[in-house]
């Protein structure tokens, strides 16, 4: 019997097809590795044998070779007949500070707090808790403020992926009727800074915890007088006025009583008729593979959110006083979820 393979895989039988998934853990393993020595940084300088890139970085030459052999295998790099390690567009996607740059996403999920918490992850399926609240007992956003150099990481994780997906987001939108956006959650305001710089006729708030928002990209910078930037507490008020607020992998971070108080808080702030922008991903239904599925997982152990299907974003926006109008597919892993406040 063979099982169903993953898009473009062969298919295998099963217990081959089990090795493959405990292979995923150790490749994800060897990327962590890779991306914290930097050695995509050092190979794009120029293609280097693994005794180099383990001299510049102080580590031990037979055993690095192993590890890049082993990403080489999955598409990372390329090993050449000289034994000079070369990058491959997916390798080069863990530079640092390169576009389309992911490195930060890896540093952050596959290490420190996020690697604890998945560690736990069977304390999750047992209660339901979450297992990082359980393991630091603090949650997430606590633990970020008292850890800023981690929250670092993970705010520029979070850049990674909205420049990955922000031109998605634009292109999928027509903002034109739109006077005043707020970016609620909106991190360092990489989305926001794309949206406006799209659509010159747009004014924007970014809105986030004030040890965030001190963070924003430099580009919002030079938005200044279309753009404000506000601290404040979610759960308590967001800034009010708009005709629009973004919120962008916010819902999905939160169960439905939390979700319930932002979204109200939201329905308070907003004029009459205001629109509300969901960017999430939305739980296809059937058995396919689908990322969102995956990302589930990570919100049970993280952060206690959850992915929804159409049916449970319908409902929650609807107890919220919102009727969810549309959902509009982008070319990136999200979807815009469209409300207007009844
Ligand atoms: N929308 C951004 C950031 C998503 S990460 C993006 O897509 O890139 C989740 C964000 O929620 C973080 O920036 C975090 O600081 C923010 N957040 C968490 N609790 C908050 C609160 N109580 N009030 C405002 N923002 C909060």
């Amino acid at each position: 019997m063979e099982t169903q393979a993953p898009a473009g895989m062969p298919a295998v039988p099963p217990p081959i097809a089990i090795l493959q998934m405990i292979g995923g853990y150790w490749i994800s393993r060897m990327l962590y590795v890779a991306a914290e020595l930097g050695v995509a940084d050092l190979i794009h300088e120029r293609p280097r044998p693994a005794s180099e890139l383990a001299d510049a970085t102080g580590m031990h030459s037979r055993a690095l070779y192993r590890v890049l052999r082993a990403l080489a295998g999955v598409g990372v790099f390329t090993e050449d007949e000289s034994g000079n390690f070369h990058l491959t567009p997916v390798g080069a996607a863990l530079r640092s500070n390169a576009p389309g740059s992911m490195r930060a996403m890896v540093l952050s999920e596959l290490a420190g707090e996020h690697f604890d918490a998945w560690t736990n992850l069977a304390q999750s399926v047992k209660t339901g808790e979450i297992a990082f609240d359980h393991k630091y007992s603090k949650d997430v956003w606590a633990y970020y403020a008292e850890n800023p150099a981690r929250a670092a990481i993970f705010n520029e994780s979070m850049t990674n992926v909205s420049e990955a997906t922000n031109a998605a987001v634009v292109a999928a939108y027509d903002f034109s009727s739109i006077q005043k956006l707020i970016d609620v959650a909106g991190g360092h305001g990489s989305l926001l800074a794309g949206i406006l710089g799209a659509n010159p006729h747009l004014k924007g708030v970014l809105f986030d915890q004030p040890h965030v928002v001190n963070g924003a990209t430099a580009k919002l910078a030079t938005l200044a007088d279309r753009c404000e930037v506000v601290g404040g507490n979610m759960f308590e008020e967001v800034p009010s006025g708009a005709d629009a607020y973004l919120m962008k992998w916010i819902i999905h971070d939160w169960d439905d009583e939390h979700s319930l108080t932002i979204l109200k808080n939201i329905h308070r702030a907003m004029t009459e008729n205001g629109k509300l922008l969901l960017v999430e991903m939305v739980v296809p239904p059937g058995n396919d593979m689908d990322f969102s599925k995956l990302l589930d997982i990570n919100m049970l152990v993280m952060t206690g959110g959850c992915e929804r299907t159409e049916a449970e974003y319908a409902a929650l926006l609807n107890n919220a006083g919102f009727k969810l109008t549309r959902i509009l597919p982008t070319q990136g892993p999200a979807s815009i979820i469209e409300a207007v406040r009844v």
